[in-house]
């Protein structure tokens, strides 16, 4: 019999052969294979029945056209995708990403995130993700809205409440969601409120969910210096990014008594020592679309520096909550030189696999995406509860089922972190606890 760890290397380079050029892709699954062989070893059946081959290969990918026309008249082409990835725990679920660098090997590698983070948090859902490489900045209302009704008018007939619920992801938020479930709702004739989430609350969306990743992702660094025996009380703080992860990561900082000192967008960074003003970047960001930069006309307090690393600005926690591999050995030395503590990934694996290997060598608490910001989905797993049963929820009630989630997710790492030999461990605890959960479900399907 082939050892274990000859047969992970062996599936890592099928992968890499087999899916050319997707380099993110690549990275995502050998972060996950590099922490299964003592689970390979204790689970043979995984082996026999070939489950890591298996959960390598997404179930389904769909890419498409979306033609649309802008203000001046002139016809454009993006390309879209849906990569239906693994629907062993329940319907596909997970975002849409609209952005200039999205393709086939950024969609599949959020999709194999997310089929691992879906898992942890312990509810009913499978994995899956899409998106378009359309670039929302600079375009106006009118023309988003007949981007999202073509894009919707290819991609309606793979969705459905029981099949495949999308949501929001980096350049898709509430009002994206809006003209989204618009044109399903005319395509499909049917007022199917559990096919999206992310919806506004006026008409079938929880409350909390625009705030749950960032408030998530809280509450799970909240548990890391816990069981630290330390608290966010009186932290600095750094949150990179601007976008609805970032500002609602600062907003909840905020409130648990941690102070945040600098957040950034493409365009730079912003410093500002006496603390974020939330409601001013809120004003710019969500209301007026604005960038970063003009922060400093309103604040004399802060500096701007266009192209800076928000990673040199000392802090003990440090919340990346921008995107993929924003944050390398370079940067996770400098943070560990200024004595940070703790780490949790706001965006999806904005940490290169070097630095999160800084992290571990220096002994910061590490909290990996797929575990931090799995509140954003959770919530919308609690969405699609309240759509199945025609209810809404308070903020109050649902924003203590959000913690009680995190607070799960967190245990749940630190007991099979503890359990395969790696206590505090938090990415072996999160790729194996959510590994598991999907391998035991294939397994009871059979070969399907
Ligand atoms: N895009 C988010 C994520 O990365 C949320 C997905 C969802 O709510 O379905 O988890």
């Amino acid at each position: 019999m082939v050892n274990v760890r000859e047969r992970l290397a062996h599936v890592q380079q099928q992968v890499i052969d087999r899916n050319p050029g997707e380099s993110e892709f690549h990275q995502a699954v050998a972060e996950v294979l590099g922490c299964l062989g003592p689970v390979l070893e204790r689970y043979p059946q995984y082996s026999e029945y070939k489950i890591i081959e298996r959960i390598c290969e997404p179930e389904r990918q769909v890419i498409f056209r979306v033609p649309w026309e802008d203000d001046r008249g002139e016809i454009q082409i993006n390309r879209g995708f849906r990569v239906q990835y693994n629907s062993a725990l329940g319907p596909y679920k997970g975002g849409l990403r609209f952005h200039p660098s999205v393709y086939l090997g950024i969609v599949k590698f959020l999709g194999f995130e997310q089929v691992f983070k879906n898992a942890l948090t312990g509810m009913p859902i499978g994995g899956g993700k899409g998106g378009a490489d359309f670039d929302p900045k600079g375009k106006s209302d009118a023309e988003v809205m007949r981007f999202c009704q073509s894009f919707m008018t290819e991609l309606y007939r793979y969705l459905g409440e029981y099949i495949d619920v999308p949501a929001g992801d980096i350049g898709v938020g509430g009002r994206e969601i809006g003209f989204l479930f618009g044109q399903y709702k005319r395509l499909s004739g049917k007022y199917e409120s559990g096919v999206l989430t992310g919806k506004n609350p006026a008409w079938g969306g929880a409350l909390v969910r625009r705030e749950s990743t960032g408030y998530g992702a809280v509450f799970f660094v909240d548990e890391m210096l816990r069981a630290r025996d330390q608290s966010l009380e009186g932290k600095t703080c750094v949150v990179s990014g601007a976008g609805n992860v970032a500002i609602y990561t600062i907003e909840k900082t905020h409130q648990l008594g941690g102070k945040v000192v600098a957040c950034s967008d493409s365009g730079g960074v912003v410093y500002d020592p006496e603390g974020i003003d939330l409601e001013l970047v809120k004003r710019l960001k969500e209301v007026e679309r604005r960038r970063i930069k003009d922060y400093v006309d309103y604040r004399r307090t802060a500096v701007f520096r266009e192209e800076g690393n928000i990673w040199d600005i000392p802090c003990q926690v440090a919340i990346p909550a921008a995107t993929q591999n924003e944050l390398d050995a370079a940067d996770a030395r400098r943070l560990v030189a200024h004595g940070c503590l703790a780490v949790g990934e706001g965006a999806n694996m904005p940490t290169t696999p070097a630095g999160i290997r800084v992290f571990e060598e220096a002994g910061v608490a590490f909290g990996p995406g797929k575990a931090t910001n799995a509140g954003g989905v959770a919530t919308s797993a609690l969405e699609m509860q309240q759509n199945a049963c025609r209810d809404s929820w308070t903020f109050q009630y649902t924003e203590t089922r959000l913690r009680e989630i995190m607070t799960g997710v967190h245990q749940r790492c630190w007991d099979t972190a503890a359990e395969f030999g790696h206590p505090g461990n938090y990415v072996v605890g999160a790729n194996i606890a959510g590994f598991v959960r999907v391998a035991e479900a294939m397994l009871a399907f059979g070969l399907v």
